[in-house]
Formats: C-alpha cells, structure tokens, sequence
C-alpha cells in the first residue's frame, strides 16, 4: 500500500469510529482529526489551509470542577506522563459555538525512544447515557424496582443496594446474598411458585417472562409484596450462566386492592343490612298500627258492652305503641337527618344531675315489674357544656334498650367524675339484663344491626347515639357479659372544644 492509500485507509479507519478522535504533534496541533470528533466540536473543515495551525487549545476546554485542567494535563503529558484517562463529570468546552458536554475519554502518548511523538485523545459525548442513567434511576427509585442478577455457577444473587435499604435489612459482601439466604427471606406459601419460576429459567429451554407475585421477610418483621421477573444469558451452547431480572415492590397496589375488597364487603353487607332493614321496617311499623287500629277500632265499637278495666287496657296499650311508633319515627328522622348531615346541635351550659332526675321520674312514670329502675347520683350537681336534648335522647336511647333486653334485676344509670380526668364526666347506663355476646359488642354500634334479627327494634338506636356522642365531642362504649347484664358508658368533655 503506497502512503497515500495508507493515510487515506488510516482516516477511513478514524472516521467509522463512534468516539472523536485528535491526533496531535508533540506541541499539541492537531495533525488528524475524525468525522466524529469534527461534528462534536463544530469543526467546519480540517485542515483549513488559511489559517495557523489549529492548537487543541484553541479548539477545547476540559472543565473539571468548573476550571480548565487541558493546559495542566498536557504540560503532565509533555513531561512524561503516558497518558491521561479523563476522570468522571468532566466536560468538553467547544470554543466554536461555546457548547458543552459531559464526556469520557483519554490522552494517549506515542513515544519513540522515549520521546514524545504524538498525542492522540480519544473522547464520547456522553450526554444520551447520562439521560438515559438519569431517566432509568429516576424510574427506578420512584416505581421501587430492583434490579438483580443471579450468578449460577457461584449460586449468588448481586441485589441493588437500594433493595437492602428498602427492606432494611444488611446487605452481604459486595450487595450480595446466597440462594439459601434469599429463599429463607421469601415466605414458606410463596417459595413454590418461585421455585418453579427458576427451575424454567435455569433449563434454558424456555424464558419464564410472567411476573411472580411473592412476600419477602423485612427487617422490621413484616412481610412485603414484590413481584420479580426474569430473563437468563446464555453462553454459545444456548445454556444459560446468568438470571437477570428485576424485582417490585407491589405492596401499594396490594394495600389498595385489601382497602377496596374491605370496602366492598362493606358496600355488600351495607346494602343486606338496607335491606333486611326495609323488609324490617314495614313489620316494625305495621305491628304498632295495627295495635292501635285495631284496639281503637275495638273501644269504638264496643264502647259500652267493655268494663272499664278493659277499656283502660286497651287504652294503654293503645298508648304504649303510640310511643313505639313515635319513637320509630324519630329514629328514622334522625337517620336521615344524619344522612343529609343536617342535624343541629344547641351547646348551652346544662346541670347534668337534674337532667338525670328528669330522666329517673319520667321512667318511674312507666315501672316495669321486677326490675329497679334507679339513678345513682353523686351529691355534688356536675354542669357540662353539651345539647341537654340530644344527651337526654341518647341517655333515654340506652335505657329504653336496657328495659328491652332485662327481664330482672335492675337498670342503674347516673355519672362519675373521675379525679384523674376531671375535664370529663362518665356517664353510664347497666342492666343486669341478657348482655352482649363479645363478638357482637362492636358491630352494635352499626346501622341496622340487630344481634337478635327477630327481636323488635330497627338496629338505628345506637348508631344514632353513637352519631349524637362524637357530635358532643364524646365516646361511647360498652362492656358486656352474655347472661349477667350490659354496661353502656358515654363519655362526655364538661367543656367542648370550640366555639358555641
Ligand atoms: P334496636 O334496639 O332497635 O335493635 P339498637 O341499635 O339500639 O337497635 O341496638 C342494636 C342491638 O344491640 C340490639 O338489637 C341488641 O341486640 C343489642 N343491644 C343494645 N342494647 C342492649 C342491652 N342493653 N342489652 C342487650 N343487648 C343490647
């Protein structure tokens, strides 16, 4: 090859390379220079033969830390260094259009007999990779995906750090952890789907691409939801040396899907509940009107031909299930006062033992046989800031409950101040009645539930009561016994919390 065809095939060479690439003399002009390195620096024409000869100080900058280190790395070279790699977040300095970029590169000296010959200076806009670096991490660490890898023939996985942080667990030599170690991590119900996942990847005849949903032990103790995914690297003989693949945390998606299945069973037990309710109602609402149509009906049409007791009977009873209906009513209104979230409240300072005598002379007004109806009430009278009404209705709620479920014994109501909570007062109502079964003691507080579906009531009263308490900014609870007798506690501050 003559040496025009030599520098010819030479610059050919130098121009299919991806990377820029200078020749220098050992005074730094640029003696050769590629297509590449050409189009990064904005190099119009090489050589261009008006001018002086192009010094790479002319054409570039190398800035590390915000300083030009070029004419320090080239007076290094012509001094004797061999070669210099360029050192991470260093940027080219184009001088024609002033652009800037992140690149890798190095100096690379040609010596003869120990003299400096030439320089060469190979460089890579690296501007796409960091993006690409950038994008990928910043996706990487919003979304909680792991990147892993799985060395077959050391039975090592190699884990992104992050994993160990996520899971707050140590990580091993070099981010590492063994097959035994990772499988102890994995939960016992969930290592048989994973262990066939890898049995497939491993036999290198098919790809197992499906993600497999898994929990793995934490730091903390709890377990976590991932989902991994995997593909194998094979080497000639198509067997694989290799698992790669990624792992992600799915508990979000997982805590989402339990809120929303909790939250449908709720909706469906909701609308069973609406509708034994209904079913219910026109039962609870037929029985009294029949009553009292019916006795009315009786007294108007055997008006004389009744004794006076059983015209005073059916009078009574006329009146016991006018009250039923009328407090039926009520109920239903308030439900629905609650539903429109219209309900009012009036907040007055109100002496709260002549409330509970009230409440004690209007049920001695209606004894019931064998049971004591009775409040217990300390000497001192205790003034709460409250709607005297809607206590009333929640006190009375509960007795009326108590009379419903005790056949004797007694009903005790009244209140305490207790010295350790004195901004407070606990006003409690028990029974020696057929109490609650420990299961049931939470769900009484629900709409319509009825412990007893063919007992009377609507299942509205406590909930309602609950409602009217957290209105007055209190807590209402029960403790109960199956066979000894419920004890219903409201809680109430003697201040409430805001203006009224
Ligand atoms: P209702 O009494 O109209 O059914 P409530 O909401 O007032 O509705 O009460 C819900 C359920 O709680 C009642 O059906 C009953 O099973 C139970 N319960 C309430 N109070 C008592 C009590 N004092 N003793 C036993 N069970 C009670």
């Amino acid at each position: 090859m003559n040496i025009d065809k030599r520098i010819e095939y030479d610059k050919e060479l130098l121009n299919i390379l991806p990377d820029g690439v200078l020749v220098l003399n050992s005074d730094g002009e640029v003696t050769q220079l590629n297509q590449q390195a050409q189009t990064e620096l904005h190099i119009k024409s090489f050589p261009d033969k008006s001018t002086q000869p192009l010094r790479i100080e002319n054409i570039i900058n190398l800035i590390y830390h915000k300083e030009n280190i070029l004419p320090v790395v080239m007076e290094g070279l012509r001094k004797g260094e061999q070669g210099y790699t360029l050192p991470e977040h260093i940027d080219i300095q184009e001088k024609n259009n002033y652009t800037q970029f992140p690149v890798n590169g190095r100096f690379v000296t040609v010596r003869e007999d120990g003299e400096l010959k030439g320089i060469l200076f190979f460089f890579r806009n690296i501007t796409v990779e960091l993006t690409q670096e950038y994008i990928l991490n910043t996706a990487l660490q919003r979304t909680k995906i792991y990147p892993w890898y799985y060395d077959i023939a050391r039975s090592e996985f190699t884990l992104d750090y992050r994993y160990f942080e996520h899971l707050g667990i140590t990580p091993g030599i070099n981010n590492t952890l063994t097959m035994e170690e990772y499988v102890e991590m994995i939960h016992p119900d969930d290592r048989q789907a994973m262990a066939d996942a890898f049995t497939i990847q491993l036999s290198g005849i098919e790809t197992f691409e499906k993600p497999v949903p898994f929990r793995l032990h934490r730091g903390d103790g709890t377990w976590e939801w991932f989902e991994g995914q995997s593909t194998y690297i094979a080497n000639v003989l198509g067997h694989p040396y290799r698992l790669v693949g990624i792992c992600m945390s799915i508990q979000e998606y997982k805590d989402i899907e339990n809120t929303l299945i909790e939250a449908r069973k709720k909706a469906e037990e909701s609308d069973k509940l609406k509708m034994a309710f209904l079913a219910n109602m026109s039962h609870e609402i037929r029985t009294p009107l029949n009553a009292i149509v019916g006795f009315s009906d009786v007294i108007a049409s055997t008006y004389y031909e009744l004794s006076d007791e059983e015209r005073a009977d059916f009078v009574r009873l006329i009146s016991i299930n006018s009250e039923h209906l009328v407090r039926l009513i009520d109920d239903i209104l308030d439900l629905s006062k609650i539903e429109s979230n219209t309900i009012e409240f009036t907040f007055e300072n109100y002496p709260l033992k002549s409330l509970l005598r009230d409440i004690e002379m209007e049920q001695a007004m209606k004894p019931v046989p064998g049971i004591e109806i009775k409040a217990l009430l300390p000497d001192a009278d205790t003034n709460v800031v409250t709607d005297a009404t809607r206590l009333k209705q929640v006190i009375c709620n509960l007795i009326n409950n108590a009379r419903k479920f005790t056949e004797k014994g007694h009903i005790h109501f009244g209140y305490t101040v207790d010295s350790n909570h004195a901004d407070s007062v606990l006003i409690f109502v028990e029974d020696t009645g057929e109490g609650i079964p420990n299961e049931c003691q939470k769900e009484i507080f629900d709409r319509f539930y009825k412990v007893n579906t063919f007992k009377q009531g609507t299942g509205l009263g406590l909930s309602i009561c609950k409602t009217i308490v957290e209105h007055l900014q209190g807590e209402i609870s029960v403790s109960s016994e199956p066979g000894k007798g419920s004890r219903f506690v409201v809680t109430l501050p003697l201040n409430i919390q805001r203006e009224y």
